[in-house]
């Protein structure tokens, strides 16, 4: 990394590959080992994505920020309207960290002919959970996360296991296509409160705020109750139903390797996912548990 300074932010292709490639040239002339790590966002920076920046940073001698609200991953026209588009607060925001690249082209630029006429499929797990509540999502995410790649050349892509689905398909698609990228994963980060923190939590209200905490403590709950999957769901559905306004739209466990619900006789480790709406905002969160039939 070099000192830190304000990143240049970038809106062009053809111009943030050159750019790569002379912090590439010229961090190995310095002796250094010119890795490229990329952070893909859709902006709203907070400091969960501060949290993948630094991991990146530890990861390599040049980091890349990419700011990109992906209309290929919204199914809903209102979602992609609504989303936060600060991009000058996200640039400030990056400028103590020591990112020397922030690429944030325009949806033209990424999808000159409209949507692409080829995509990445997610595969039967794109269709569960978020997929089934957004369909196309997950291709649309795959399709602009191995753009990215590819238009970066990134030795590394940093994600945050907030976003737990959306890690397993990014693993699964470099795995199947034999992409050239390390992934790594960074925890999820949370206010004091156990809220995980998301771009979206700027829609809730402060009493949709407060309403929200149920969705954490719900996995905090199951957490307490491991010695069978059914058992951690019921803890969790109980704090959650306690609260009127979160609405359930999925609370399931499923299997670390395949991303399917595990059965009922089944122990070790496992994640739990949740997903609500509180008022009009959607949010999920995630956490792992390790069933233990020996731990009730
Ligand atoms: P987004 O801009 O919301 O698409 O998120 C960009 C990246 O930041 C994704 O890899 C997310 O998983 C990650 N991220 C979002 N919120 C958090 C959080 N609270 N903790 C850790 N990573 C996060």
């Amino acid at each position: 990394m070099t000192e830190p300074h304000p990143p240049e932010v970038i809106g062009s292709i053809a111009e943030l590959r050159e750019r790569i490639a002379r912090a590439r040239a010229s961090a190995v002339a310095a002796g250094r080992s010119g890795r490229v790590a990329l952070v893909p966002t859709m902006g709203a920076l907070h400091e969960g994505h501060l949290s993948l920046v630094a991991r990146a940073a530890e990861l390599a001698d040049i980091v890349v920020v990419s700011i990109f609200v992906n209309p290929l991953q919204f199914g809903d026209p209102t979602d992609l309207d609504l989303y936060p588009r600060t991009l000058d607060a996200d640039v400030d925001k990056l400028a103590a960290t020591g990112v020397e690249l922030v690429f944030a082209p325009t949806a033209r630029e990424m999808y000159p002919n409209g949507a692409t006429g080829t995509t990445v499929t997610a595969g039967p797990v794109g269709s569960l959970f978020e997929g089934a509540s957004r369909p196309g999502h997950f291709d649309g995410v795959l399709t602009v996360v191995d753009k990215l790649i590819q238009i970066s050349g990134a030795d590394v892509a940093v994600f945050g296991q907030k976003d737990a689905q959306q890690v397993f398909l990014v693993q699964s698609m470099v795995a199947d296509l034999n992409t050239p990228v390390q992934i790594d994963v960074v925890p999820t980060v949370r206010e004091a409160s156990g809220l995980a923190l998301s771009s979206r939590n700027a829609r809730l209200s402060e009493v949709e705020r407060e309403g929200a905490l149920a969705i954490s403590a719900a996995l905090t709950a199951a957490s307490a109750h491991t010695g069978s999957a059914a058992g951690a769901l019921a803890a969790a559905r109980a704090v959650i139903e306690a609260q009127p306004l979160v609405k359930l739209d999925y609370l399931v466990v499923v299997h670390p390797d395949t991303f399917l619900p595990v059965d009922d006789d089944y122990r070790g480790p496992a994640r739990m996912l949740v997903a609500a709406l509180v008022g009009g905002t959607r949010l999920i969160d995630n956490t792992a548990l390790d069933i233990d039939p020996d731990l009730t």
